[in-house]
Formats: C-alpha cells, sequence, structure tokens
C-alpha cells in the first residue's frame, strides 16, 4: 500500500505548491502540533506507548501526518477505503481498509454474483424477504420458508418447498426473497424458469451442452424450478432432462423448490400427459421425487398482478 502513500504524499506537495506554502520549520511545527493533538492519533500511541520511542515516532511522522489528512477527507484516494494505523516493527505504518459501507456493499454483490437466474427477470435479485408483506393469506409459506432457511444454516441438505397457488398470489418472489437470502449465506442457487427452459432445450440437441447443464442444475447448492407444470413436455424432457435432474438432487439430498399453479396431485396428471402408455409409472415417479425433495404449500391471496 506504499504506493497510496506516495501518491499522497505527491498530492499534498502539489497542494501546498498551489497555495504558494512552503514547509517551513514553523508550519511544520504547526502539522505536528495539529497531528499530535489527534485523539485518534493519541489513542494509537497511548495503545503502543511501550512498543514506541520518541525517534520512532518522530521517524513515522509521515504516516501520522497521512493518517491525519485521510481519516476526515470527504475525497478519499480511494473511495471507500478508511486508512488505518498499525505497528510495523517499531515504526507506525498507514493501510487502508474497506469501510464497513464498502464491506456491505462487497458482500452484497458477491452474493448477487451466486444466484444464476435463467430465463427469469433480474429485477427477482432486489427482492428481499424482509420486504415482502406478511398478509394472512401468505403467512404459512412464509413461515415455512423461514423454517428451510433456519436449518439450512446449519444443514445444507434441509428439504424444500413446493409452492402451490393460483397465479400472481406471489410464489416467484417469496421464492426470490429466498434465493437471495440463500445467496446471502454463501449458497450458490439457480432459479430457473421451467418452461423457458423446457422450450429452449432443443437449442442443445447436437452437441454435449445440455449434459453439462444438466450437470450444472443436478448439483447447485439449492435449485428453484419456477411454474412447472406450466412447460409442454416430451417423455424425453420428462425423463431424460427433468427425472435425471432430480433424481440426482434426491441421491445427494440436495435443497430443491418448485413453484406451481397446480398443487403435486395435479402436476402428476400434467407429467402423465405425454403420449405413451406407460406415462402414468412414468409420471408416478417423477413425483415420488418431487415429493421427496419438497413440503407442499399452498400459497392463497388474490392475484397481485391486476391493478
Ligand atoms: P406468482 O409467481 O404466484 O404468479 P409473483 O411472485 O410473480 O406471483 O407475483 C406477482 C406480482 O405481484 C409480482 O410481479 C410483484 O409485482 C407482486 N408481488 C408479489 N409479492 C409481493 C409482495 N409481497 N409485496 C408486493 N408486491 C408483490
Ligand atoms: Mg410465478
Amino acid at each position: 500500500m506504499r504506493a497510496i502513500g506516495d501518491m499522497l504524499n505527491d498530492a499534498a506537495k502539489a497542494a501546498a505548491a498551489k497555495n504558494g506554502q512552503d514547509f517551513s520549520a514553523e508550519s511544520f511545527e504547526k502539522m505536528k502540533k495539529q497531528v499530535f493533538a489527534d485523539p485518534d492519533v493519541r489513542a494509537f500511541l497511548t495503545a503502543h506507548q511501550d512498543q514506541l520511542t520518541k525517534e520512532s515516532v518522530d521517524a513515522s511522522f509521515a504516516s501520522l501526518y497521512e493518517y491525519c489528512r485521510q481519516k476526515d477527507s470527504h475525497d478519499k484516494v480511494i473511495s471507500g477505503y478508511l486508512p488505518q494505523l498499525f505497528m510495523e516493527g517499531p515504526l507506525i505504518g498507514i493501510r487502508y481498509q474497506a469501510s464497513q459501507d464498502k464491506q456491505r456493499r462487497d458482500k452484497e454483490a458477491a452474493a448477487k454474483r451466486r444466484i444464476e437466474l435463467i430465463d427469469l427477470p433480474e429485477k427477482l435479485r432486489r427482492v428481499k424477504l424482509a420486504d415482502l408483506d406478511m398478509a394472512d393469506d401468505r403467512k404459512q409459506a412464509l413461515f415455512e420458508v423461514g423454517a428451510f432457511l433456519q436449518a439450512y444454516q446449519s444443514n445444507p441438505h434441509a428439504k424444500g418447498l413446493y409452492l402451490s397457488g393460483d397465479f400472481g398470489v406471489g410464489k416467484t418472489y417469496i421464492l426470490a426473497g429466498l434465493a437471495n437470502r440463500v445467496a446471502e449465506m454463501g449458497g450458490r442457487v439457480i432459479f430457473l424458469h421451467m418452461p423457458t427452459f423446457i422450450a429452449g432445450l432443443s437449442s442443445h440437441f447436437g452437441d454435449n451442452s445440455l449434459q453439462t447443464e444438466i450437470q450444472r442444475l443436478a448439483v447447485c447448492d439449492v435449485l428453484i424450478l419456477d411454474d412447472i407444470g406450466a412447460e409442454t413436455l416430451s417423455p424425453w424432457s420428462r425423463d431424460d432432462v427433468l427425472g435425471v435432474i432430480l433424481q440426482a438432487r434426491m441421491d445427494n439430498d440436495l435443497p430443491t423448490f418448485f413453484s406451481s399453479n397446480f398443487d403435486m396431485k395435479t402436476l402428476e396428471s400434467h407429467f402423465s400427459a405425454t403420449k405413451n402408455a406407460d406415462d402414468p409409472v412414468k409420471a408416478a415417479r417423477l413425483m415420488q421425487r418431487v415429493r421427496y425433495l419438497a413440503k407442499e404449500v399452498v400459497v392463497y391471496g388474490n392475484n397481485r398482478r391486476l391493478p
């Protein structure tokens, strides 16, 4: 971090030259007085008095001066960083540390990077559970989300949820709030819109990218499948894509969430609605995986998309 110190010294010299100042003995004495009157400097010197001598303090004056200039300055050399004094052997050094505000912003940015949205709007990254209103009809869903988060803190294999309910009651929003919280806790989340994802599968034909994609969805810390049941499934997408992903998540007990306009029973009929004779068996098998992975919770309420 010496580079910053050099920059500051240059800046100080340039500023002094611009103001027609020279570093006369008199102005140096004045500067010294100000620096040693500073309460933070005094606290540091007191805390380290056993390690310091008059000579070492004098030899460290540049650090102390830079510290005083920077700590209250509004145009910091690097915004978001605060100067800090520390013992560097017998001398006093200065280093720059991210301010709490900057640390918080960095943390938020890192959390956002841990969520991958597939075919869903970016605005979902800004949904916070704390901002969701706790209308009575959604209390149970929010309670279950809270219970999951609490369990997830100590158990990365906690069971997920299946939020069913009418269009517009807030299922996707609740899951977005959950995703953001999991990401803040350090988990990697993939949140995908099932109908668009399934419709786009054909674009993977003829290359290996589908296997890679299935693998990613199979192993991410938390997977959220939004609007399951609204997609048009073929026996292939049901058994070889969705079935494979859910089986792998079940084998590894990885938290998996769903939202659907259908309850689980109706979803099973949807899964058996492709055109093969063995569909009911396959649908039942798929539903077994969904039931293993997630607990069904009905979200009630009005359609919030209407004015
Ligand atoms: P669903 O997934 O159940 O169809 P959404 O989660 O998409 O419903 O919610 C529908 C709309 O209602 C959202 O676009 C959002 O604008 C609004 N909304 C959802 N939940 C809340 C909430 N708790 N507070 C305010 N607005 C909300
Ligand atoms: Mg939705």
